[in-house]
């Protein structure tokens, strides 16, 4: 995500914050010192933001690890104002892996507040009173208590919102157990923010808070139909049958010429009638940028040659491309390759699908 910085990884995971959190973290400590009185104050509600998000973090690599066991790879944790996120390289497929996922978070809040309550409750210990009018540890407490219940909510794009579309996922099938879940996050939203505005008098963090459900639930919907479609088309439907290709002895600047040319950006490299490379108009424009223009298209390209067979899905082939680093897909049949399905062609795939127009190609 763009505009956060790293602060370090746990467990090899990547834990980041946005800058908009900095600014969260700056507003609050603003807020103490005008409301508090003093640097103290300041200094106190700021360090309750953070001891807050080191929480939120914590829920979060409860959801990782459960995913991590589960052979997903995590890439990030990014703490956001709102909350953190965990950015997973594809979500378990199995209903019930993603629901134990989903529940991991809300447990490890749970957790963290009975653990904070046994704290207070045996030492008597809340730490100093913040310019809330609360101390520090109740608050602590209290808001893990509510981040726990918030995410147990039974709507996307909070966690129990998956958990609900794991179970309604396995009688109704993944993309309509979404549709419900969008719903019920979309409709949730509307209420809270009318609520926001009416009931309680223009409360923007209500509103925002309903602004960021609304979209990350319909991000969600989007997701899974965009899903559907990549397991619903194969190949040989989103192929491209019509293909130069280039010669292994091409000059860098003659295959440049094809590729930003013509429509075709990607393309099979051959020597006589044996395909022996591919290459990309990408990796020819960085070869002629680092190497200049006197070297040949074979010393460019790659010869790792990934194929797959008309019938694959493009989740198969798209996971090749996203996860092996293949350019682009051969389409073999039998011993004839009949066409290439490249980034572009799936992405085609996609925005015909998500305007209702199924598309051949
Ligand atoms: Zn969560």
């Amino acid at each position: 995500m763009g505009g956060s910085i790293q602060l370090g990884r746990i467990w090899g995971i990547p834990v980041r914050i946005h800058i908009t959190f900095l600014a969260l973290v700056a507003i609050i400590g603003v807020e103490g010192y005008l409301k508090g009185g003093g640097l103290a104050e300041a200094g106190l509600s700021m360090l309750l933001i953070v001891a807050l998000f080191a929480c939120v973090t914590l829920h979060e690599l409860a959801h990782s690890l459960v995913a991590r066991s589960y052979g997903v790879r995590v890439e990030s944790i990014t703490l956001l104002p709102l909350g953190g996120i965990a950015a997973m390289q594809e979500m378990p497929r199995q209903p019930h892996e993603e629901a134990v996922m989903a529940i991991a978070g809300p447990m490890a809040s749970v957790l963290i507040a009975t653990l904070l309550g046994a704290v207070i409750h045996f030492t008597g210990y809340t730490g100093p009173v913040t310019h809330y009018g609360q101390p520090w540890l109740t608050m602590l407490m209290g808001t893990n208590v509510a981040i726990a219940i918030f995410n147990l909510i039974p709507a996307f794009p909070m966690d129990g919102g998956r958990v609900l579309r794991a179970v309604l996922a396995h009688y109704i099938g993944l993309v309509r157990a979404t549709g419900i879940a969008v719903s019920l996050g979309q409709g949730l939203a509307v209420c809270m923010a009318l609520a926001g505005i009416f009931l309680f008098k223009m409360n923007l963090l209500l509103v925002l808070i309903a602004v960021f459900i609304f979209f990350g639930a319909g991000q969600e919907g989007q997701q899974v139909r965009a899903q559907a479609v990549l397991d619903h088309i194969t190949a040989g439907q989103a192929m491209v049958t019509r293909f130069e290709t280039l010669n292994r002895d091409a000059p860098l600047t003659i295959a440049l010429g094809y590729a930003t040319e013509g429509y075709q950006h990607d393309f099979p490299v051959v020597a006589g009638d044996t395909i022996v490379g591919l290459v990309t108009r990408q990796d020819l424009l960085s070869a002629l940028h680092h190497l200049g223009p006197q070297h040949t298209v074979g010393e460019v390209m790659t010869t790792q040659i990934c194929q797959v067979p008309p019938e694959a899905t493009l989740t198969d082939v798209y996971r090749r491309i996203a996860v092996g680093g293949c350019g682009i897909v051969l389409v073999r049949y039998g011993d004839r390759i009949v066409g290439l399905v490249s980034p572009e062609s799936i992405r085609d795939q996609m925005v015909a699908a998500a305007s209702g127009r199924p598309r051949a190609s």
